[in-house]
This record gives structure tokens, sequence and C-alpha cells, in this order.
């Protein structure tokens, strides 16, 4: 998406990640399980910061180190949600959780996010999703039902490895419904009454976007 040499020169200037972090991204990529991309650490680091979130919640674990690394990056009293339907990882994830010390602070919820999403109910501060990219439409609704006033939603992988710029013919059959799904998630982040929201070329793309307070809070009596 972004000049090779630009995401060269991001990555040459990104810290270390804690040495058992490394080593889960080394397993993720010999294994070829999906794993966010370098580039995404830092957006999420930065947002967590400014965030200080109490409760996240993540659609997509993987084999947990996105949530692992949420977990090095957010207070130490936040609490993780995370959701993932794909049995084999799942007690990979969990292991992980353990021996990082984790297993309190980090929730894993199996099934269908679309299920287990209808069946959360208090408030969070944060949500990133990161999973099935034809099914954020889906997820839209209980997102924004979940995301406190003021709180965070980063979307990931916005941009298809480049297929979201192409024209539907030219993407195949199998991805022109998730390209049809995703333009008309990005058009509803972008223009929802709830949500301000900025697409960025970061990664595989990113969209950050903050759920707004209530109307009343921006009221010209209150100068
Ligand atoms: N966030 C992870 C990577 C997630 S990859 C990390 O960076 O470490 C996306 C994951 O979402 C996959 O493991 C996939 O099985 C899961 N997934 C996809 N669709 C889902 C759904 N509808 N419900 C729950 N999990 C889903
Ligand atoms: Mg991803």
């Amino acid at each position: 998406m972004t000049d090779k040499r630009y995401k060269i020169f991001i990555q040459s200037l990104q810290q270390e990640l804690p040495p058992y972090l490394e080593a889960l991204r080394r397993e993720a990529e010999a294994c070829r399980v999906p794993i966010i991309r370098r580039e995404m650490q830092d957006l999420l680091a930065v947002q967590l910061a400014l965030v200080r979130p109490d409760r996240i919640l993540e659609i997509g674990t993987a084999t947990g180190f996105s949530a692992l690394f949420m977990a090095e990056n957010a207070p130490d009293h936040a609490q993780i949600t995370t959701i993932e339907n794909y049995e084999k990882r799942i007690p990979v994830a969990i292991e992980h959780f353990d021996q990082a010390g984790r297993a309190d602070q980090i929730k894993l919820l199996r099934g269908d996010a679309q299920d287990v999403l209808k069946t959360l109910e208090y408030p969070y501060d944060f949500v990133f999703m990161d999973a099935a990219k034809g099914q954020y439409l889906n997820f839209l609704p209980d997102v924004l039902r979940l995301l406190r006033p003021g709180g965070v939603l980063v979307t990931d992988n916005i941009f298809q490895d480049g297929d979201i710029l192409e024209s539907r013919f030219l993407v195949t059959r199998r991805d022109r419904t998730i390209h049809k799904r995703m333009r008309e998630f990005l058009y509803q982040l972008t223009h929802s009454e709830e949500l301000k929201t900025v697409l960025l070329p970061i990664g595989d793309g990113a969209a950050l976007s903050v759920r707004n307070e209530s109307k009343g809070t921006y009221h010209s009596d209150s100068f």
C-alpha cells in the first residue's frame, strides 16, 4: 500500500518487543498464523496510552499475540475480553496467556463473534476488531452498542491487501462479496453520526474511530 521504503524506515525506528512477545511473533509467522503487522503495534500502543482503558474488547484472538501486546500497553488493571471461533487456536492462545501470567487479565470467549457479541452488555472503552473482514459489517451494530461514548475502535485490514482500491470487477469472485461489504463498512464508519473516523494507510490499512460523546456536551451555554 504505502511505499515499501516508508515501511522499512518506520520499522527501523520501532522499539523492540519484550522477548516473549518477539518469540510469539516469530512462532506465528513461522506457522503462518495471522498476526497484526508490526506497524499496527505502534498505533495500538499510542491509542492505549491515550485512552487508558479499563475494559478492552478484541474480536479475533488467533494465538493471542495482540491481546498480550495490548495487555503490555494498557494500564495494569485493564481487563481484556477476546473472541475466537477457530477451535485449534483457542488452547494455544490460552496457553500463551497462562505462560505470560495474564490468565486472570485476559478472558477468551469461544464462538462466532456475531453470536458472542450479543451476549455482552457492559460497555468497553476500547475495541480492536481484527477478524474475518467480510463480517465487520455484521459486527458493527453490536460494537457500537458496546463502545462507551468517547471510546475508541481500531479496525485492522481495511485495505484487504490492496483489493479495496480495485474495481469490484477486478477482484476475484470469491473476494467480491468481501470487497463490497468492506466498502459498505467503511462508508458506515465514515458517515455514522455516532463516530468520528480516520482511515490510515498503516500496515494493511487501519480505521481509527472515536465514539462521539452525547451531543449535549458541546452546548454553547457551557462557555
Ligand atoms: N489479533 C490477532 C490476529 C487475529 S487473525 C493477533 O494479532 O494476534 C483473525 C482471527 O479471527 C482468526 O484467528 C480467526 O479464526 C478469527 N475469526 C475470524 N472470524 C471470526 C468470527 N466470526 N468470530 C470469531 N473469530 C473469528
Ligand atoms: Mg489483522
